[in-house]
């Protein structure tokens, strides 16, 4: 069943970049009253498209499925699409990611190219892994290769951490345990992330109390918004997963209430809960709502199918057959991606002049 996991993945990310897309950067309290809730697609008509939390899962597949389960080689093949998507003019781009990108076409070795910062860039492709990879600590070299990619900064490999753990855990029980989900992140990350933990606990202990998640974002200070520092983003992200565990629709409109970072916020909740639910717990209208090109949503399936029948275990010799001769990467054009960051760069434009009318 890894492929119904890794399909509700990736399609999850995308779905939850896509609605809240629209929304990244506005208040929650200005957001109802400039776009309406966030029940569809409000980004170009009623379509959705994705940004860089959904392409850099796709790019960490991609890569995954080339590694054949070696780390170093996974860091070289990710670090090589990283390079070329920084340059097609991603729209959406984070700062540390754009800098690790320059350092990279600069000759920059993958384990020397990021850049010390806590932002969410990691965590928001770590789900991925806790979607396609079984043995926890092999799953965790993973996580921390992409990670230091473009981010040295530890906070922010925790938070990918506790995200690829969250998706683990989510397509491994019906029920949440969440007791059992804790130790283990709290196993992996060790006792120099006490803050983090504490963040963690403290949103286990606000849904225990039964707290929407914007309540629990109001009392991190997060009023105008959950912002891109990987210790806003996760704890927030983790509430609305955690409340909404197997509801799709509900975990991933919560999280968009909240405002702020809300495309990477909802792709991450997305991410972790589409592990779980697959792509038949996923709104089939919000699926086929996003329209994009080259990477569509048949492009997407694909992709994670074939990342499903990668082997991906630690000793070689236990590699099944199947390994190397059946997965195909899904390769995408790099002057339809051209074509089409422009349009998308010109939809966003169009966005922020919007937001410069009320109302406000
Ligand atoms: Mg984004």
């Amino acid at each position: 069943m890894k492929n119904k996991a890794i399909v509700g993945c990736l399609l999850g990310t995308a779905v939850g970049d896509a609605l809240g897309l629209p929304y990244e950067g506005v208040s929650p309290t200005r957001a109802p009253k400039l776009l309406g809730p966030p029940d569809r697609y409000r980004f170009f008509f009623r379509r959705g498209m994705i940004s860089d939390d959904t392409e850099h899962t796709c790019m960490a597949a991609q890569s995954l499925i080339e590694a054949h389960g070696d780390v170093v080689l996974f860091a070289r093949r990710f670090a090589s699409r990283l390079r070329w998507w920084i340059l097609a003019l991603p729209a959406g781009v984070g700062k540390a990611t754009a800098r690790a990108g320059i350092k990279l076409w600069l000759g920059a070795k993958p384990a020397s190219a990021g850049v010390f910062s806590a932002g969410n860039g990691p965590a928001m492709r770590a789900a991925i892994f806790g979607a396609a990879i079984d043995d926890l600590p092999y799953m965790l070299e993973f996580v921390r290769a992409s990670s230091r990619l473009t981010h040295t900064d530890p906070k922010a490999e925790y938070g990918a951490i506790a995200v690829a753990l969250a998706a683990k855990h989510s397509r491994e029980h019906p029920s949440i345990d969440t007791n059992l989900w804790l130790e283990e992140v709290v196993t992996a990350v060790g006792k120099d992330a006490s803050e983090f933990i504490g963040l963690l606990r403290q949103a286990i202990d606000s849904v225990t109390a039964g707290d929407s998640t914007k309540v629990f974002a109001q009392s991190l200070g997060l009023v105008r918004g959950v912002t891109g520092y990987t210790y806003h983003t996760v704890p927030v992200a983790i509430h609305a997963w955690l409340s909404h565990p197997r509801d799709f629709r509900r975990a991933v409109t919560t999280i968009i209430e909240c405002g702020g970072d809300a495309d990477t916020t909802a792709a991450i909740v997305g991410g972790i809960v589409g592990a779980g639910v697959g792509e038949d717990g996923i709104p089939s209208n919000w699926i086929q709502g996003i329209a994009e090109y080259p990477r569509s949503v048949p492009w997407m399936r694909n992709l994670g199918e074939a990342l499903a029948v990668v082997d991906l275990v630690k000793d070689p010799s236990q590699q099944g057959s199947i390994t190397r001769s059946t997965a195909k990467v899904a390769t995408v054009n790099p002057i339809a991606v051209l074509l089409r960051n422009l349009l998308f760069l010109f939809i966003v434009l169009f966005h922020g002049f919007r937001r410069l009318a009320p109302p406000y």
